[in-house]
């Protein structure tokens, strides 16, 4: 890893973070060019955001900012990994919506799509409530890793198979803070 790459790594981390997958910068340029989109693409029918607690929580907060549109929020949250760093498959729903989906335009904002599991798992749930359509905005797609062909309408970055943390990921509940994402390297 050449010196520059961990330059801008944040010192409190730096002990258990490798390099820089996603700057900063190129996340909030990345976040309002997809709100320019959605404004786009949602002028007609304002879409309904359902957030997917946690690793979605900055993004979601970023994301419909950058949407110029009478949008409505909701969040679910899930749980699929517990402490390890690879899906087991098996979905948990830890917070269900609080808002009906009947006749609405779901717009679903996740943090990241590995092997596709929660992601198939979520569309079937969520599709089963009669929503009017239902898309999905993932900030990263991990490239390769998918066990479930995936069709996703918006996606911020397309990324290496690496375990990633920052801008709302975690590994056991810590760096969520973190304002760009960054390879973990520590011990999870
Ligand atoms: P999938 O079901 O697609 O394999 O995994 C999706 C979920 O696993 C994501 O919503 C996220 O919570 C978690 N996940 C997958 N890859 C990573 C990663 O690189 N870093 C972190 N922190 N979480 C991940």
């Amino acid at each position: 890893m050449s010196s520059a790459d961990r330059d801008n790594v944040p010192a409190w981390a730096a002990h258990e973070l490798g390099k820089v997958i996603v700057s900063p910068a190129d996340v909030h340029r990345r976040v309002l060019e997809l709100g320019a989109e959605i404004t786009q693409d949602y002028r007609d029918h304002p879409p309904l955001l359902v957030g997917v607690l946690k690793g979605a929580l900055t993004f979601m907060s970023d994301l419909m900012r950058a949407i110029e549109l009478p949008l409505d929020v909701d969040f679910m949250a899930v749980s699929s990994y517990g402490a390890a760093t690879k899906s087991s498959g098996v979905v948990r729903i830890v917070k269900d919506l609080d808002i009906d989906l009947t006749n609405r335009h779901v717009l679903v904002v996740e943090d990241i799509v590995d092997s596709g599991l929660t992601l198939n798992y979520l569309r079937k749930y969520l599709g089963s409530r009669k929503p009017l359509s239902l898309e999905v905005c993932a900030l990263l797609f991990k490239e390769g890793e998918q066990r479930v062909e995936q069709t996703i309408r918006y996606t911020g970055f397309r990324i290496a198979p690496e375990f990633v943390v920052g801008y709302g990921l975690d590994v056991n509940e810590r760096y969520r803070n973190l304002d760009g994402i960054y390879e973990f390297v520590g011990k999870p």
